[in-house]
């Protein structure tokens, strides 16, 4: 009799969540913790962000989103009114109150390259510490591959039974600057578990995203390979784009003209064919070095993607190059506008960014810097305190020997040239997103230099649809 009871209340203990919604909480409110955490109160699901870092859970219960992120305000908003969305620096107690615990902490690189796991090893002693009764495990943090291998020996560490809790490899996709929308409509969501028990609980999880997607059920393992494999390949694409621009540049070759081409054969695809000055940002720089630091431990290697950094490395030094061909050798004394600090458009993230080492070249050579971003600028003080940052272009524009465009942010696509041109002491502008209108430069007197000669230059040939002839 008691053992039929047990079996009835494990399986409303199973079942029961597949009709409602689930307890979360998110461990790490960062900028994937708090986009995903919104997005599953979004779905209607109960969740709760928490962070070790208590200045921002004060800041976000009191209505302040710390990261710039579009559309997430409002959504995060809209989720504390309906009382779906708590945030909360008590990790045991909101530990101890969910059915599903999403660890989405930072995983740095070490200085040998390889992933820093001391934030997702806490996590673990935290949650096997408070873990009372059965636990949905998800690991969205980046880690590499065959981590969870050591998760579940860690969990073993902490005395936490393997039959009350499920582990999970659910790696995240989404990109900032449209993380929300990338979170709701996502390509794929990748459940990697062992656990069908958990299996079933994450389909459930997703059951209300608002379109339907793929999803792809394997083991952990392949879960977490799918994500480094994911986004080593676009580092790998992004690298091809900036040394083929490069040759481009020097042949006299249009690069948008190629790129283009090149996009309308189905098996490239058009994305990430942009050239720039060098890949940045959390995940790309990191997440390749932390795979040919994996290939190594297995005796194995990532040789293209070791090219891949190389490269990347090599094309955050271009700006500069650039610089030097039209403004010369000597930078010191020269007062620089930098237009753009983000690693890329529409968020306030700098970690890896191009403009990190094209400021420390220009404070080595002795320039001085005006910088201006929309976003990052309280971000970079944080590195940088004694760089002059202004409000707005102009601002920073104003008696400036040269400018250098870093992030395709879309308000430099519409500067007004003329009053540019006007307020600057020499009229250089390195436009590195190819976002400036190449005629408007030459109309308004400038010297520029672009990255694989694209942009909106002019593009030499036609293009025209050809039917099917069968
Ligand atoms: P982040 O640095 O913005 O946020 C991490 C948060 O975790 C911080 O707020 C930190 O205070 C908190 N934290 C650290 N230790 C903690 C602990 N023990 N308990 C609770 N909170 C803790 O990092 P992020 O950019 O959100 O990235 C998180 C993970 O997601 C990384 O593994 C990253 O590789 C991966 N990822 C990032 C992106 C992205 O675009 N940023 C996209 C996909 C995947």
């Amino acid at each position: 009799m008691k053992k039929k009871i047990a079996i009835g209340i494990s399986l409303i203990f199973l079942i029961s969540p597949l009709y409602g919604s689930y307890n979360i909480t998110i461990l790490g409110t960062g900028y994937v913790g708090l986009v995903s955490g919104t997005c599953f109160a979004q779905m209607g699901h109960h969740v709760v962000c928490a962070d070790i870092n208590k200045k921002k859970i004060k800041q976000l219960s009191h209505g302040i989103n710390p990261i710039y992120e579009p559309g997430l305000s409002e959504l995060i908003k809209r989720n504390v009114q309906e009382k779906r969305l708590h945030f909360s620096s008590n990790l045991p107690e909101s530990i101890e109150e969910s059915d599903i615990i999403v660890i989405a902490v930072n995983t740095p690189s070490k200085e040998n390259g390889q992933a820093d796991l001391t934030a997702l090893e806490s996590a673990l002693y935290l949650i096997a510490k408070h873990a009372h009764n059965y636990k949905t495990i998800v690991i969205k943090s980046t880690v590499p591959i065959g981590t969870n291998h050591q998760i579940k020996s860690r969990l073993d560490d902490f005395n936490l039974p393997e039959s009350s809790y499920g582990l999970v490899s659910n790696p995240e996709f989404l990109r900032e600057g449209s993380a929300s929308c990338d979170c709701l409509y996502p390509d794929r969501v990748i459940i990697g578990s062992e656990s069908q028990r958990a299996t079933e609980i994450m389909k459930n999880l997703y059951k209300s995203l608002p379109k339907e997607t793929h999803f792809v059920i394997t083991d952990r393992t392949t879960a977490e390979a799918i994500k480094y494999a994911s986004n080593t390949f676009l580092a790998l694409k992004i690298s091809f784009i900036n040394e083929l621009a490069n040759l481009c540049d020097a042949t006299g070759a249009h690069t948008a003209t190629v790129t283009k081409a090149m996009g309308l054969d189905k098996r490239i695809s058009p994305q990430f064919l942009k050239p720039g000055p060098g890949f940045g940002g959390s995940c790309f720089p990191k997440d390749s070095l932390a795979l040919v630091h994996t290939a190594k431990e297995y005796n194995s290697h990532m040789l293209t993607v070791q090219a891949a950094l190389q490269a990347n490395n090599l094309q955050k030094t271009v700006p500069i190059t650039k610089l030097r061909s039209l403004i010369g050798n000597d930078l010191s004394g020269k007062k620089i506008a930098i237009l753009g600090l983000a690693f890329k458009a529409n968020t306030d993230d700098i970690r890896y960014s191009s403009a990190i080492t094209v400021i420390d070249t220009l404070l080595q050579e002795g320039a001085m810097i005006q910088a201006y971003d929309p976003k990052a600028i309280p971000n970079m003080k944080l590195l940088y305190p004694q760089l002059s940052y202004s409000d707005n272009s102009y601002d920073a524009l104003r008696d400036a020997h040269a400018a250098i465009i870093l992030t395709e942010w879309s308000e430099f696509s519409t500067l007004d040239l003329a009053k540019a041109g006007a307020i600057m002491a020499d009229k250089i502008f390195i436009d590195c997103r190819n976002v400036l209108n190449q005629m408007d430069l030459v109309a308004n007197g400038f010297r520029y230099q672009t990255i694989g000669n694209g942009g909106t230059r002019h593009i030499p040939i036609s293009y025209f649809f050809c039917p099917d002839p069968y």
